[in-house]
């Protein structure tokens, strides 16, 4: 008897080579394989008669084979089946490449399904390589298909034929995870209808029916695995930190903190007196000064006689702070280091020395900070910075270099409230909803590519009166797997270059480059040896050049308005007017659409809550940053509302039967969900 953690190779019908394809996949297990949903569904229900059919159209047609199918070889390796079909209402030419096993098995005067993209009019109609199935067999044909995401060397087919066993092994014993009570109370169908309906509908009301439950499910056990983490962290305690004076923190600032940030310290502070490990995400628009408070913090914490780290995720931004903080930190008694993977090696091991002594309060760094031989004394507060850009890995393994340090995690990409609670359940929230005063609002504009000439007079105009500017362009798509950003970034650079600023000094980063080419590259940038800057997105993150006042994003369409707004957080960090000019010949309206909320608005929580509604979480977070367990066919971006629902009935059932002793299904999914969310999640 199988359960969902059976090999999928020992499923009746599978075996070791279709598991072996499955594996490509990360199917290993029958949940696995039950567990992969359909991307999308093509609907195979109806036939349509030849006469019917929409050239560029995609339908079905029930026809009889009218004659034998003919072969021909039209050159070495390449063997055409033909056949001609009918039905009352015309003729159809169909032709197949490299499916030669097809003559035999199209027997005239049989009738099959054909399905596939419709050609020609009249008595010239013909479909290429279309699916064709015997009439009746309503494996492929005559039903909604699901089509699933694959990889190389797995079909459709032989995908859809593994699923159809799953289902059939597990029929009879998917345990139905919900408690009944909270499936009834919600309208909720049965977990073997909704596999079954998820994958091979019925019809649309099917699909619909199991989809909501499916998510119900997932969204009940995210709420269920999130108050569970909760109720584990507050076990841990930690020896509060003891009052420290601030104010000679605060009066050697020379700004006074806004009192969003003033607010944002309090908490965080008021976190690390408590007893229980600070586990904080501290949330602020770009320039809205994260960077103070999390120095607050340092203070603070050292002033208990503790050691802090900083985590950045670049080299540049690492040496940004340390060159920002030491000056401020070090004459109030705090001694500051800085770890960089470029370091000399005999340089890192004096640093790392100093930190396992605890002759150094506070350490800057990158992931070096994370390599083996760095050890600290005591350390008490890690901040990370950008969170986004560390795997959740990375953050633990900080952390693990003291004893349940306090955390402190600054993000500037602004999460829609709803979202973050999700999100970052786990974490508390502080929000930096205010930008320091005298802020310059960035003029922003949205153009065609019919105003280059203009933008790059303008261009010139600025750099003439001293300052620099940014231009990004996306990766060339030539093929959707491996966009190639350096090709258009080098390309762009040298056109530039070359034809309209031969007078100017143009340079350029992308990704791909060396970590120490890319340093070079910012550093003559940040001290003014270039004045034009060509890049990918690799300058979205934290980079503060006061000098730079104008970036342009050319094919501004491919970005996401959260992305466009960290572009443009690049400019107007000086005291110069700054310009942000997005570049896109889309004719989409849509696309207008998003661009003008950029020249609307510079509040970051409005372009993301914008964000999420125009494109869902995925795309806001990138497929790999979201990392949400187990939400594989709930959308938080469009189910907001069965989110509520669900959540309402997680936190009800919780508190009859915090234990889930009354649905021992439902705890244990929980259990092996939390596994996962542990690790996903801090
Ligand atoms: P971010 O939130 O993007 O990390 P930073 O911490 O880099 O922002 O701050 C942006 C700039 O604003 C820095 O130059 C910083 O010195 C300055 N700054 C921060 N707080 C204030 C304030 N309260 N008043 C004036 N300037 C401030
Ligand atoms: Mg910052």
């Amino acid at each position: 008897m199988p359960d969902l953690s059976t090999p999928v190779q020992f499923i009746k019908g599978i075996g070791q080579q279709r598991a072996k394809s499955l594996e490509k996949l990360g199917i290993t297990t029958l949940r696995d394989l039950i567990s992969w949903f359909p991307r999308r569904y093509e609907d195979r229900r109806h036939a349509c008669p030849i006469a019917a059919l929409v050239p560029g159209e995609t339908a079905c047609v029930e026809a009889m084979v009218a004659a034998e199918p003919t072969v021909s070889r039209i050159r070495k390796g390449m063997e055409l089946v033909k056949v001609r079909a009918v039905d009352e209402s015309g003729v159809l030419d169909v032709t197949f490449f490299n499916q030669t096993w097809l003559k035999n098995s199209l027997r005239p005067g049989e009738t099959y399904i054909f399905c596939g993209r419709a050609e020609g009019t009249g008595s010239h109609r013909k479909m290429v390589s279309p699916v064709v199935e015997p009439e009746g067999r309503r494996e492929v044909t005559g039903r909604i298909v699901p089509v699933y995401p694959l990889t190389a060397g797995i079909s459709q087919l032989v995908l859809r034929r593994a699923v159809r066993q799953g289902l059939d092994a597990c029929a009879a014993i998917l345990p139905d995870t919900l408690p009944d009570p909270v499936r009834r109370e919600h309208q909720l169908c049965r977990i073997g209808y909704a596999y079954e309906n998820i994958h091979f509908p019925t019809d649309e009301t099917a699909l619909d029916l199991s989809r909501r439950r499916l998510a119900f499910e997932e969204l009940f056990f995210f709420a269920i695995g999130l108050r569970t983490l909760r109720r584990r962290r507050e076990v841990v305690r930690v020896p509060p930190c003891g009052a420290a004076d601030m104010a000679p923190f605060f009066a050697a600032l020379p700004f006074s903190l806004t009192s969003a940030q003033r607010r944002c310290v309090e908490e965080a502070l008021g976190d690390m007196s408590s007893g229980v490990p600070m586990n904080r995400l501290c949330q602020g628009d770009v320039g809205s000064g994260k960077t103070m408070v999390a120095a607050a913090c340092v203070y603070y914490l050292v002033k208990n006689g503790r050691q802090a780290a900083m985590m950045a995720p670049t080299e540049i931004l690492a040496q940004q702070h340390y060159a920002g903080l030491a000056p401020l930190l070090e004459p109030l008694g705090i001694r500051c280091a800085l770890l960089t993977g470029s370091l000399p090696a005999a340089e890192k091991r004096a640093v790392s020395a100093r930190l396992a002594a605890g002759e150094a309060d506070f350490a800057v760094g990158t992931h070096a900070l994370l390599t083996g031989g760095v050890a600290f004394r005591d350390l008490g507060l890690v901040v990370t910075d950008e969170q986004h850009r560390f795997g959740v890995a990375q953050r633990a393994a900080l952390a693990e270099k003291g004893a349940h340090p306090h955390i402190l995690v600054m993000s500037a990409t602004p999460i829609p409230r709803t979202l973050a609670l999700i999100l970052y359940g786990d974490l508390d929230v502080s929000i930096i909803d205010q930008l320091p005063p005298g802020r310059q609002k960035i003029d922003t504009s949205a153009v065609s590519g019919g105003y280059r000439r203009r933008i790059y007079d303008f261009l010139r105009r600025q750099i003439q009166e001293g300052r620099q500017a940014y231009i990004v362009c996306p990766a060339v798509e030539e093929n959707e797997e491996a966009p190639d950003e350096r090709k258009a970034v080098t390309a762009y650079a040298k056109t530039l270059q070359q034809e309209i600023f031969p007078d100017l000094r143009v340079a350029y980063v992308h990704g791909k480059m060396k970590p120490r080419e890319k340093e070079a590259v910012m550093t003559a940038f940040s001290q003014g040896e270039t004045d034009i800057l060509v890049s990918t997105t690799v300058i979205e993150v934290g980079v503060d050049v006061p000098n730079a006042t104008v970036m342009v994003v050319e094919n501004a369409e491919r970005f996401g308005l959260s992305q466009l707004h960290q572009l443009r957080g690049r400019v107007g960090r000086g005291v110069h007017k700054s310009y942000c000019v997005l570049i896109s010949d889309s004719r989409s309206e849509e696309t207008r659409a998003r661009l003008k909320i950029m020249t609307k608005t510079s509040d970051g929580f409005q372009i993301a809550e914008e964000d999420l509604r125009l494109r869902g979480p995925g795309d806001f977070f990138g497929q790999r940053q979201h990392g949400l367990p187990g939400l594989r066919v709930a959308d938080i971006g469009c189910d907001a509302a069965l989110l509520k629902e669900a959540q309402g009935a997680a936190e009800r059932l919780l508190e009859e039967d915090p234990e889930l002793s009354s649905c021992p299904a439902a705890a244990e999914r929980a259990a092996e969900l939390f596994a996962q969310a542990a690790e996903s999640m801090n």
